[in-house]
């Protein structure tokens, strides 16, 4: 099978085709990892800190080539995908320190001397699962703190976003077999899940129960950071201008592609009417510097026969919901209002610059309306309240909740993940991705007697 990924602005480019290298070459190449890692753990923090240093220059120094090849790789507008580049070399910086963090803690005996500690030990080889919509920065955010901690990793990107991995392993430099990125699909995907000994996973829900359930089956540790439906409040009390232009970012920002994007707008009260017409406003202001095609053909067709069937259904159409005539994956930025509340529209991941806007009477019912989703991860609340903002932060069950800001947008220095069906396992990013590719160990040392 080849593995090819197009330009989404231009699908007569393709950007790169490789032959995926199958299951058996997976299973090879975990073995070679596993045999180079006790040489990189054994090599000490001080080389895993330099080397995972030397990581972020080389991206930095390349910033402008890897932006370049993320517009045209997965179509991301380019100041995003210089943000992701610096984000990139911001995460490799971050974790270049962690080889240097204690390990553990050291405890008093119950009784008598000696010595009780804990200790925290890398699993071995890491298995990586990336999907293509943050090429550089989600493959990092994994790889820096597994290799951090001492662990070697092999990663298989997804299709989509192949050339931006291929690079990064090429720029990262680092021992033969630490760091290895195996290009594929399905098959391979699997056959490292099967084979690792720590697994983390990003992507769609369905692919991601699947390798829960496999790496379970096996005993390892996985960790799955899967798809969301992402509720932005508005109070009435808030700022609409600035809400409206927070929320056109988060629904139509590189095309709706992000786990973080808002997907459901939920006005309160009296915030209905000014924000709608607000929104509506900043949805059709919005261009190709900030929106961007989607990932494919499939995508795209996706939620035009969702907009269309919920039209059928009743629903209206505020601003977008059409296919511009140009080259590329391209869609309207669009906001539908009335969609009945079964509909796929209103209860599954689109991943497209389209949103859905709801009515709420009060705090609760938009609690309510928000919390009724099998799959959240971000929900932004715009109010000026204080007393608001902490309602929403003690009864909103999303992973990340974000006051007076776009659902989108992760800090890496911070624990990400969600709730319910959004997220598997430990957290990622932080100091908690060094906690997920460790196992503790208890150590007593007590005197051997005679001195
Ligand atoms: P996807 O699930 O199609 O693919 C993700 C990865 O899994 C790819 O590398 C793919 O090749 C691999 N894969 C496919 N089948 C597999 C199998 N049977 N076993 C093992 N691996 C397999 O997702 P995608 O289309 O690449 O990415 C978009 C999805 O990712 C969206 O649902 C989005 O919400 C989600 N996402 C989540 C987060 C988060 O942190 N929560 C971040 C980014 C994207």
């Amino acid at each position: 099978m080849t593995v090819s990924s197009y330009n989404p602005a231009d699908p007569d480019d393709l950007v790169v085709a490789v032959e995926a290298p199958g299951a058996e070459a997976v299973r090879a190449a975990v073995g070679r990892a596993r045999a180079a890692q006790p040489g990189w753990l054994g090599a000490g923090a001080g080389a895993r800190s330099a080397a995972l240093g030397r990581i972020a220059e080389a991206v930095e120094a390349n910033a402008e080539e890897l932006a370049a090849l993320i517009v045209r790789e997965v179509g991301k507008p380019l100041a995003e995908a210089r943000g992701e580049v610096a984000r990139t070399a911001a995460i490799w910086r971050y974790y270049a320190q962690a080889p240097y963090e204690p390990s553990g803690a050291v405890h008093e005996t119950a009784a008598g001397p000696g010595l009780l500690l804990t200790r925290r030990r890398p699993y071995g080889v890491a298995g990586l699962i990336a999907p293509w919509n943050f090429p550089l920065a989600i493959p990092s955010w994994k790889a820096a703190p597994a290799l951090a901690v001492g662990n070697t990793a092999v990663l298989k990107p997804a299709p989509e976003a192949t050339a931006c991995a291929l690079r990064l392993a090429e720029l990262a430099g680092l021992p033969a077999d630490v760091f290895t990125v195996l290009p594929g699909g399905a098959e391979e995907g699997a056959a490292l899940v099967d084979a690792a000994d720590v697994v983390s996973f990003t992507g769609s829900t369905g692919v991601g129960r699947a390798v829960v359930r496999a790496a379970t089956g096996r005993g390892v540790p996985v960790q799955a950071e899967l798809g969301g439906l992402n509720a932005a409040l508005v109070l009435p009390d808030a700022d609409i201008e600035s809400a409206a232009a927070h929320i056109a970012a988060a629904v139509a920002g590189y095309a709706g592609q992000k786990c973080t994007a808002t997907s459901r707008v939920i006005a309160v009260g009296a915030a209905h009417e000014p924000l709608r017409e607000a929104l509506v406003k900043a949805l059709a202001a919005v261009d190709d510097a900030v929106c961007g095609p989607v990932i494919s053909a499939a995508a795209r067709d996706r939620v035009t026969e969702a907009v269309s069937s919920a039209v059928a259904a009743g629903a209206s159409v505020l601003t977008g919901g059409r296919v511009p005539e140009r080259t590329g994956w391209y869609l309207e930025p669009t906001l539908l209002a009335d969609v009945p509340a079964e509909h796929p529209l209103a209860r599954e991941e689109f991943f497209g610059p389209v949103a859905v806007l709801h009515a709420a009477a009060d705090l609760d019912e938009a609690i309510a309306l928000a919390n009724d989703t099998p799959h959240s991860l971000a929900t932004s609340v715009h109010t000026r309240s204080l007393d608001v903002a902490l309602a929403a932060a003690d009864r909103l069950d999303a992973g990340m909740i974000r006051v007076n800001a776009p659902s989108s947008g992760v800090d890496f220095h911070l624990p990400f993940g969600g709730t319910k069906g959004a997220s598997h396992g430990d957290r990622e990013q932080g100091r908690a991705a060094l906690d997920f590719y460790t196992v503790s160990r208890t150590v007593s040392v007590l005197p051997g007697g005679g001195a």
